[in-house]
């Protein structure tokens, strides 16, 4: 048995933190905010509770199901028929099917043709060896011709990495691609998944089951530092002083972890220093009418500084209200990424009208602003060989995040994969 600190109370913290537990170890989780979840806490949204971050399942996500059934959440996952809509140039259209694409007036048959055959492709591949090195944008312009990037990805990539759009690798966008396109009843039927009462319900359990086991979690109480002596963990810095801990997991953001790290060698900081992250301003409105029937918005209209809007409402039922979740996701540099909770909320209050004028001011019953400093990795081609080993040579550390999961993308479902494995490698 070992004493082992998790620094981070997000869903892939608990997780570590629950299989460390029933692999016998002793374990105390930090957590500098005063709840956990992380990116997958709720908060009360005038009487709805809800994710600060949307948050859907699809059927590839085994190891989040995996944990579910273990902790007795198995029949909390729910099923839901959702759909994509287009929003292009002032019109909104249905997406995201091959009746929808040959119907869409935006592309040609041809460039058609190619897109839908690039979704074929990337839904059946599962070799990701040839992506890695490749950039995204050229992958996708090589397969579906000028056209088709421009209407369907240019602004996507433009809107969610600004400048680093030519550094994102073809293998990790392959992933999200086959992740959403993978998730179908059939060809015709995108499904998607919930948990019952949200992301918080997962969140709720993994708690109750690792005070069960007599771990501990300490709230409000951010690690300052990763003690590091002779090429060995000896445990963490708190406002409580050093604590002492046979082995330590940082499952916080990189950016956040290099900070904490400063006891290693230089060349090796320097590596997780080098990571980009960028941040996200996450919009929620709650409102009287729905925005759309879709799950999903694509958006490519030159009035909308946005790549897309989630209407979360249509996949988990949230009673009578609708919930429209609008992400600008950005570098930390943008100069948006400073602007007040007003400008947001004025911004995406004439979005959400521009796409459905039914929308009157009355309809507008709540809002909130979300913000992350590090929301999403920057995952270039060749990324492995830009990030450090999750065990980076130093005894009883492992340091991970969402980069980890490479090339898949962020999803709770990896981060309970990665769980698993640390936890035992820590056994082993
Ligand atoms: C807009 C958005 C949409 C998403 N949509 C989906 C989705 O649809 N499906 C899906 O599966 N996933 C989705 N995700 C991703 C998912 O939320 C994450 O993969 C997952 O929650 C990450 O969990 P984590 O534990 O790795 O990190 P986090 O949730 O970031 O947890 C890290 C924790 O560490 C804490 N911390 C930071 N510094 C310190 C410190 N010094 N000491 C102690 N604690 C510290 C933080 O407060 C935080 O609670 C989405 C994320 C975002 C932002």
């Amino acid at each position: 048995m070992k004493q082992v600190a998790v620094i981070g109370a997000g869903a892939m913290g608990l997780a570590t933190a629950y299989f460390l537990q029933q692999q016998g170890h002793q374990v105390t989780v930090f957590e500098s905010d005063s709840i956990p979840g992380g990116m997958a806490a709720h908060f009360d949204f005038a009487g709805i509770s809800i994710e600060r971050f949307y948050h859907f399942v699809c059927k590839a996500d085994r190891p989040l199901f995996d944990l579910l059934d273990q902790i007795g959440l198995g029949d909390a996952l729910q099923w839901r028929d959702t759909s994509m809509g287009f929003y292009f140039n002032g019109t909104l259209y249905p997406w995201g099917d091959p009746f929808a694409l040959l119907r869409f007036p935006g592309l040609g048959l041809i460039a058609k043709l190619r897109y839908g055959l690039h979704a074929f492709v990337a839904t059946r591949r599962s070799d990701w060896s040839r992506l890695d090195g490749l950039q995204a944008d050229r992958w996708l312009r090589t397969w579906l011709g000028a056209e088709a990037y421009r209407v369907c990805w240019e602004k996507l990539f433009h809107y969610k990495f600004f400048e680093y759009q030519e550094r994102i690798s073809a293998a990790w966008i392959w992933t999200r691609i086959k992740r959403i396109g993978t998730s179908r009843r059939s060809l015709f039927q995108e499904q998607l998944g919930y948990i019952e009462g949200g992301s918080e319900t997962l969140i709720r359990r993994l708690v109750e089951r690792i005070d069960d086991q007599g771990g501990t979690i300490h709230l409000g109480t951010p690690v300052q530092r990763i003690v590091i002596a002779d090429g060995a963990v000896t445990g963490v810095l708190t406002h409580d002083g050093h604590q002492p801990f046979d082995a330590v997991i940082s499952t916080i953001a990189i950016p956040y972890a290099a900070a904490l790290l400063t006891d290693l060698p230089p060349a090796l900081l320097a590596r997780y220093q080098a990571l980009p992250n960028i941040g996200v301003v996450c919009v929620v409105h709650k409102l009287r009418k729905p925005l759309t029937s879709h799950f999903w918005l694509n958006i490519n209209d030159p009035r909308f500084e946005i790549p897309g809007v989630v209407e979360f409402s249509n996949l988990r039922p949230t009673g009578t209200d609708h919930i429209v979740y609008v992400p600008y996701y950005m570098p930390q540099t943008h100069p948006k990424f400073t602007w007040t909770d007003a400008r947001f909320l004025d911004e995406t209050r004439r979005y959400l009208q521009l796409l459905n004028p039914d929308l009157s001011a009355n309809d507008f019953l709540a809002a909130r602003v979300g913000r992350l400093r590090y929301a999403q990795p920057v995952c270039g081609p060749g990324f492995l060989k830009d990030l450090p080993p999750l065990t980076p040579g130093i005894a009883g550390l492992q340091v991970a995040d969402t980069s980890y999961y490479y090339p898949e993308d962020r999803g709770i479902a990896e981060g309970v994969r990665l769980a698993r494995a640390m936890a035992d490698a820590v056994h082993d």
